[in-house]
């Protein structure tokens, strides 16, 4: 063969000189430019270098793919209590591929290149270090990866194509290699070479494609050090896999959504992306197929695998793509900030809204709804842009039937936001985004200082009253002196250090129940100790309340006026209560005061505005208002009234508020005094008209923009505010399974009360509550402030309640609902009847005492053993009597060895009822014939006696 130089040579391969160069050199043919001439055994040698270095790595470096799929099931109730199983697949695919770099020329030894196992040896260190070079890769590559996947992915895939690329390019040289080259010596040097892999040329077709997706199996016999390094990067890629596993798995927790909404029918169609990571899919697409023919992609191909990818359903159409944020959209979704159907405004729109849906082409778009606390059908359709009739017929699928202008709950709606492939985000009423603009800007506003909210607390008789009384007469404003009666039960008085805010609740039930429902009125706790009588129960209670409201205690140490008074011994009893003086390096202030005459009032007062200080309580001023409902009733002329804290804001007449269950407008307002005022801010207490219903105390208000909002939030609280009362009840039923089995079966007496006022509700709450024993349990279902309505009706029907109205009555719906139904209302105006009848009521209900009673006694004389009867007792009855439906017991030698029933009595031949003292019969006891002469029988009757409470 002729010559060629190196340059030419390099052009044949088409590939740089230098390159070529150095290979030349690596293989040890010594060559330094271009111009050199190459002999066949140069090119031979070259070839044998690169058979023996290159090649056997390069059967190692090939790409090895794994898939990994792993199907699962989620199991997961929908609101209907209908479980559903989710088929979710998880699929994975990694490539790992050794890089052509990482392959360090071996050093081979020119000469040695021909003899078998010389390159082998050079081959394990290369590998080896090949090893630990991508194994540091790869570490470093796990960490980069988790914090820019996107961009690993891209690189890698770059990399893929260009070794693909560059690797197609050396087998050409190698082809070409072996082509210029005898084709005798490639045979032979195999033969020589048993560890070698088969020819190169023909195990690796110089195509792209087709070694990117070249499966593993066509991988080529490896040598021993080859397996070496295998099993090495097996141990890698055994990590790899587990970790990736680990990462999708994070990666399917914390996104299921994700996982369903790659449900669509478009998605499933397209083909998956080779490396996508994750893919859940309802419905699996087709195999593995699908995922080699995305990975065969040119680059341009991958390009729109990859923009497939990210626009999921608009692939091809960026028309689509217009206008609609989709959920990585930083815009939201449709409906975050206009939630309320959008600046178009909500009424009246629903016409349009269902042609733009019914225009829009019926695409999957993956939307982000935020679901308000109840939404009307037509307003959750217009979020998702579809038809009202979608949502409708969804939700009768649910088994609801609805129309368009029903407002729905947030479960409900999130049910079907979800199971229409869209994504549901709570939208709490308290978060902003859930409000209007308008209604953003009113919770916006300057923190102020604000005043502090006190209760006065303490054992009764120890002057909270008193002390309270004396805190007004002194402190409201003089004009209104002599004529002030107390109006509502919280008002506030001005010092001259500043305005405190006195919470006047009945007792500490009151501040319990209140912070059981989560309101925090108070912010300072009086606590009234009578010097003269120390620390007592009630103290302790107040003391333990104020602790785990975690609010400060002022102590007022009362009565100090009188000459009995020990305030030493009150605080020393205080310390063991943890309460500790500020004296004593506590930080209680303990102030000794006279509600009699006086003494210590202004010191009291100014400890309290130094913890308020302390505090630093701030509340914005300008801003729609927000606080609690002190509370409630039904006025006879006025309607529901409520007294509510304000908190937050200020409080205006004609404003629209939403308390707890119940909304209005504020018609009227009228201060702590009973007169009119026009607006309250922070820490002033203000008695409101004009809700629809009697709140409850502790409920929370707050000021809406909208009163068909107010409205619809309050129903559906309503609704749900007895359901979950419901569940709740029958929660601690299943609790208290157990414990009711132990103690055998517990009778429930159920009962809806409805009472005129709140203080009276919870009076007879409680001393209902009290009448349960262990036997008979009362069961309050629901209790609350208003006239028997239809509802309380249905909820009596619903839980086999009793209704107990207390000076209400029931309107005459719910007076016809009761009596179809037959439930029974009772109406009451003293709590003592109530309880008094309820009480004869579950005495009823206890299970009667059984008492023996001895009727009489009889010896057995002669035993009888007829063939048809059995044995019969002939008996003298030796007192009282016996009868046929006596059970007797039968005593031997006094001692009793069985007790049953008899049978039947006869006298000569005829059966008899019962037989009389002095007088002889024939018993036949049932089922017992073991008797002998001489046993006594003793008769007795079971009698039951009703028992009282
Ligand atoms: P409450 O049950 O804690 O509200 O206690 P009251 O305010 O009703 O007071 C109970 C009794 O203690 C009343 O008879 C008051 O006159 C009396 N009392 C309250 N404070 C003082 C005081 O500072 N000195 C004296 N001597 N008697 C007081």
């Amino acid at each position: 063969m002729t010559n060629t130089t190196v340059a030419e040579f390099a052009n044949e391969l088409k590939r740089p000189t230098d390159a070529l160069l150095e290979q030349l050199q690596a293989a040890g043919v010594a060559k330094q430019s271009a111009s050199d001439a190459l002999t066949d055994s140069d090119k031979q040698k070259l070839l044998s270098y690169l058979q023996a270095s290159h090649g056997t790595a390069s059967a190692a470096r090939k790409k090895i793919t794994l898939t990994k799929k792993s199907t699962s099931e989620i199991k997961q109730a929908d609101a209907t209590g209908k479980a559903r199983t989710i088929q979710v697949e998880v699929r994975k695919k990694r490539t790992f591929i050794k890089r052509e770099d990482e392959v360090a020329p071996a050093p081979a030894p020119a000469e040695a290149a021909p003899e078998a196992p010389a390159p082998v040896a050079p081959i394990i260190d290369a590998a080896e270090q090949a090893r630990r070079e991508e194994e540091a890769r790869r570490q470093a590559e796990l960490m980069r990866r988790q914090a820019e996947e996107q961009a690993e992915k891209r690189r890698q895939r770059e990399e893929q194509e260009r070794l693909a690329a560059e690797r197609a390019r050396e087998a050409e040289l190698a082809a070409a290699a072996a082509a210029a080259a005898a084709p005798a010596p490639v045979p032979e040097a195999m033969t020589e070479v048993p560890a070698a892999p088969a020819p190169i040329p023909v195990a690796e077709p110089p195509k792209a494609e087709q070694v990117k997706t070249e499966p593993v199996k066509a991988e080529a016999p490896v040598s021993a050090a080859e397996g070496e390094a295998a099993r090495a990067r097996e141990q890698d890629e055994k990590r790899r896999k587990a970790l990736a596993e680990a990462e999708a798995i994070r990666a399917m927790m914390s996104a299921p959504r994700k996982v369903l909404v790659a449900k669509k029918p478009e998605e499933i169609k397209k083909p998956d992306d080779a490396k996508a990571g994750i893919k859940g899919t309802l419905h699996k697409p087709a195999g593995g197929t699908t995922t080699a023919a995305a990975k065969t992609a040119t680059p341009g191909a991958n390009k729109e695998v990859k923009s497939a990818k990210l626009s999921s359903s608009w692939a091809g159409d960026p028309a689509k793509k217009k206008g609609i944020p989709t959920r990585g959209d930083s815009s939201g979704g449709v409906g975050r900030n206009n939630w309320r159907g959008g600046p178009r405004g909500r009424r009246g729109e629903r016409d349009r809204d269902d042609h733009a849906a019914a225009a829009a082409p019926a695409e999957n778009r993956v939307v982000e709804v935020h679901v308000p606390e109840t939404i009307t059908v037509a307003e959750l359709a217009h979020k998702m842009s579809i038809k009202a009739s979608e949502v409708i017929k969804q939700l009768m699928k649910l088994g609801q039937m609805v129309t368009i202008n029903q407002p729905l709950d947030q479960d409900t709606a999130m049910i079907v936001v979800e199971e229409l492939g869209h994504k549901a985000v709570v939208a709490a009423l308290d978060d902003p985004e859930a409000f209007t603009e308008e209604e953003v800007q009113a919770q916006t506003a300057e923190s102020l200082p604000r005043a502090p909210v006190v209760t006065v607390m303490g054992h009764v008789d120890h002057g909270k009253t008193s002390l309270l009384d004396y805190i007004r007469r002194a402190k409201v404003a003089s004009g209104e002196a002599g004529g002030i009666t107390q109006h509502i039960g919280a008002y506030h008085v001005e010092t001259p250090r500043g305005v405190v805010s006195f919470l006047d609740t009945p007792g500490h039930e009151a501040f319990t129940a209140m912070r059981a429902r989560g309101a925090q009125a108070t912010d300072i706790v009086i606590l009234v100790v009578a010097a003269d009588d120390g620390v007592m129960p009630q103290t302790k209670e107040a003391v333990k309340h104020a602790k785990a409201a975690g609010v400060p205690i002022v102590v007022a140490i009362n009565k100090m006026d009188k000459p009995e008074a020990n305030p030493e011994r009150v605080k020393s009893e205080l310390v063991a209560e943890q309460v500790v003086p500020e004296e004593f390096g506590g930080d209680s202030p303990f102030v000794p005061v006279s509600a009699k005459t006086g003494q210590g009032i202004d010191e009291l007062l100014e400890q309290v505005l130094l913890q308020a200080e302390v505090l630093e309580l701030r509340a914005p001023v300008e801003a729609a208002a927000k606080g609690l409902v002190i509370e409630a009733s039904l006025d006879k002329g006025r309607g529901p009234v409520a007294t509510v804290l304000v908190q937050s804001g200020t409080l205006k007449v004609g404003d629209v508020v939403l308390a707890g269950q119940t909304s209005g407008r504020v018609r009227a307002m009228l201060d702590e005094n009973g007169r009119s005022t026009k607006s309250a801010g922070p820490s002033i207490p203000v008695e409101i008209q004009g809700l629809t219903e009697v709140p409850q105390a502790g409920d929370d208000f707050m000021v809406m923009v909208d009163e068909r909002r107010a409205r619809e939030i309050a129903t559906y609280r309503a609704g749900k505010f007895r359901h979950t009362k419901l569940a709740k009840q029958q929660a601690a039923k299943l609790e208290n399974m157990f414990a009711d089995m132990a103690a055998g079966e517990v009778k429930q007496l159920p009962i809806i009360i409805k009472a005129d006022v709140q203080g009276s509700q919870e009076a007879l709450a409680a001393s209902l509550l009290k009448l349960s024993t262990d036997e008979v349990k009362v069961q309050m279902v629901y209790t609350g402030v208003g006239g028997i309505s239809e509802s309380d009706v249905n909820l009596a029907i619903a839980s086999k309640a009793i209704i107990i109205g207390f000076n209400t009555r029931a309107d005459a719906g719910a007076r016809k609902l009761a009596e179809s139904n037959g439930v029974d209302i009772h109406y009451y105006s003293i709590i003592y009847d109530a309880v008094d009848e309820l009480k004869v009521a579950m005495s009823g209900m206890l299970a009667p005492e059984k008492r023996e009673e001895v009727i009489g006694t009889a010896e057995i004389r002669t035993v009888f053993v007829a063939s048809k009867i059995g044995t019969v007792a002939g008996s003298y009855i030796t007192s009282g009597s016996v009868n046929r439906s006596a059970h007797f017991r039968l005593l031997r030698d006094n001692v009793v060895i069985y007790t049953g029933e008899i049978d039947s009595i006869k006298r000569l031949k005829d059966d008899v009822r019962e037989v009389k003292e002095g007088f002889e019969c024939g018993i036949k006891l049932k089922n017992y014939n073991d008797i002998k002469e001489g046993d006594q029988l003793e008769f007795f009757e079971i009698k039951e006696i009703a028992r009282t409470l």
